[in-house]
């Protein structure tokens, strides 16, 4: 099982976790940035998180691992290859959450729902949602990362690979600001991690 200052590594090296001074969407002010989707440039690294992931659910006799497109798509198919299960993901369609491309799900089949970062757990409901329109068993939810502080109900037990709280600031009562560092908008063209 992989520590939690090993799975920290992991998301520092592959600019995952960001340390420094930054500006959220908002607004608020932060020392940590965390951009799951980037620990996907690398098979290895995400093959060792979803390894670590899976095990948790290899008693659980799961046959279908989902989760929501796009974030999830790879997490999934890992995932489940780890589990030696199916994989497949839902997509938005005319802003519904939905089984696209002939996936289907059997009645009865027990079903692992997985999503990259976690935050008020609104598209796992979702996917949750399509799992018993389907007459399927959702059986857990397996995230990477909880930012909810363990507050997000999806109506399943959730497994979070790492729990994570970013503390945030008011731009006028920061204590990074007080100390001069310079501010970085994540996602503008001059951030690096
Ligand atoms: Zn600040």
């Amino acid at each position: 099982m992989l520590s939690h200052d090993e799975i920290m590594n992991i998301f520092r090296r592959t600019g995952v976790l960001w340390e420094g001074h930054f500006i959220l969407t908002s607004g608020l002010h932060s020392g940590r940035y965390l951009q799951c989707a980037r620990v996907q440039q690398f098979p290895e690294e995400n093959t060792i998180l979803c390894r670590e992931l899976a095990a948790r659910f290899k008693d659980q006799g799961i046959t279908t691992v989902i989760g929501p497109a796009i974030g999830a798509i790879i997490m999934a198919y890992e995932v489940a290859r780890q589990l030696g299960a199916r994989s497949l993901f839902t997509e938005r369609e005319n802003g519904a959450m939905t089984l696209r491309r002939s996936f289907t799900l059997e009645p009865g089949e027990r079903v692992l729902v997985v999503e990259d970062v976690i935050t008020t757990g609104g598209s796992v409901r979702e996917v949750v949602k399509v799992v018993k329109e389907h007459g399927a068993i959702p059986v857990a939810a397996g995230v990477l990362v909880d930012r909810s502080g363990g507050r997000a109900d999806v109506g399943l037990p959730i497994q979070p690979l790492f729990t994570f709280a970013i503390e945030t600031y008011q731009p006028d009562d920061c204590p990074l600001c007080r100390q001069g560092i310079p501010v970085v908008k994540p996602g503008s063209r001059q951030s690096k991690p």
